[in-house]
């Protein structure tokens, strides 16, 4: 039958969910040797390995969720290259490519980007999307149409990435309507040096507008190395005077909190977990658009501090950001390039519950999707297995895989 089959494989123990504990074989790097069948395009049986002395030649994984991703503008660094690679210069060249764009080339884009996505194993992608007054408001027709072409295959879900005042604007309105039965998010950036008091007006009306069409807010805030902190500070002044709590808000990068002392994190972390604000860390393309002194030796990385948020219980998701375009010149909508170059820069151990939890659980919480991405009797049978037995194969340059979606095998 097609949608059906078998595998012995091993799974991270803390993505499997089954009920014979007592017999589980886990190794030293916590990958439990499991067998695993599935019908019909779901899980129907999950159990122990007995043997010790067999260990299965795959991992699975869950397929994977990108949390933060812009594909409108993939691919676009042969075009339009900054080659000084800083923030200013990404803006600037970002911005001269918006002269030449159309809806036919965006769409180009997108579709390139979602196969590759696939193909490398992604269930599911958030992507903002530049939004500006002059773009035409057709685009999101044929965005969505994208959206609705992909479905069976991949979750998209769009953030309209705007200057705050947008949404302040009958356009910003008039998108916020429109994503109401569509589905889609309002997005915004929140990054120093800014005014305090426009900003905290335009961020108040955003929320006013989300909470009228019932939407969520995805922000880039704090992207930077100045001010640390002072966008969220401005963020939750501005939702505690506003009184709304109903808009669930996600702060995308929050790189610049990495200067604030132990407790100060620890501090906003509390408030932020309170108003249940998710927090999505890049530290790629923080790691290579900030912070280029070349008058120090010092090499000082902003990212958002990952363990001391979640050590406030807060909800953070690792993310890839751009891809070969002006923001960042590498990358391939692949899950193992991403997790090969940020596990290791952000000190995360793979075995480790609350890094499992970043990369598949809280993406999966994030983007609300029904399954939590743990491998368990009666979830979709929606896995990349990889020809490997340690974590070292995973994060290797020979690495092989296939993907399966719904139980059947994709590629
Ligand atoms: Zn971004």
């Amino acid at each position: 039958m097609s949608n059906s089959g078998t595998a012995e494989v091993l799974i991270p123990r803390n993505l499997c969910l089954i009920e014979d504990l007592d017999n589980l074989n886990i190794d030293v790097e916590d990958l439990c040797s499991v067998s695993i069948n599935w019908e019909n395009g779901f899980v129907s049986e999950l159990k122990p390995l007995k043997s010790k002395n067999k260990k299965p030649k795959n991992i699975l994984f869950p397929r994977f969720v990108e949390t933060h991703s812009h594909v409108d503008k993939a691919f676009t660094w042969v075009d339009f290259p900054n080659l000084e690679s800083n923030y200013g210069g990404a803006l600037a060249v970002n911005l001269e490519e918006h002269k030449t764009r159309t809806s036919d080339k965006v769409l180009k884009r997108v579709e390139k980007s979602l196969e590759l996505a696939i193909k490398n194993g992604y269930r599911a992608i958030r992507t903002h999307i530049d939004t500006y007054k002059s773009q035409p408001i057709d685009i999101w027709i044929e965005l969505f149409k994208l959206q609705k072409k992909f479905s069976s295959e991949l979750t998209l879900q769009f953030v309209a990435l705007a200057p705050l005042e947008f949404w302040d604007t009958s356009s910003g309105e008039e998108l916020a309507k429109i994503f109401s039965s569509n589905g889609g998010i309002l997005g915004g950036v929140v990054v120093p040096p800014f005014n305090k008091q426009d900003t905290s007006k335009f961020l108040s009306k955003m929320l006013l507008l989300a909470s009228k069409y019932k939407l969520e807010i995805d922000l880039h805030i704090d992207e930077s190395i100045i001010e640390p902190g002072a966008g969220i500070k401005v963020l939750l002044e501005t939702i505690e005077d506003s009184k709304i709590n109903s808009v669930p808000i996600t702060c995308s990068h929050l790189s610049s909190l990495i200067s604030l002392s132990h407790k100060e994190i620890l501090n906003l972390g509390e408030k932020m977990a309170k108003k249940n604000i998710k927090v999505i860390a890049l530290p790629l393309t923080n790691f290579w658009l900030l912070n280029r002194d070349t008058k120090t030796t010092q090499l000082k990385r902003p990212v958002a501090p990952i363990k001391q948020l979640q050590k406030s219980h807060v909800d953070v998701s690792l993310g890839s950001d751009n891809v070969q375009d002006p923001w960042y010149p590498f990358g391939n909508f692949d899950p193992f390039y991403m997790l090969s170059c940020s596990l290791p820069m952000l000190q995360l151990n793979p075995w480790e519950r609350m890094t499992l939890s970043s990369i598949f659980l809280a993406p999966s919480r994030l983007l609300n999707l029904k399954w939590d991405g743990l491998i368990k009797k009666g979830c979709p049978a929606d896995f990349v297995i990889l020809d490997a037995q340690r974590w070292a194969d995973v994060f290797s340059s020979t690495l092989k895989r296939k993907v399966f979606i719904k139980g059947d095998l994709y590629c």
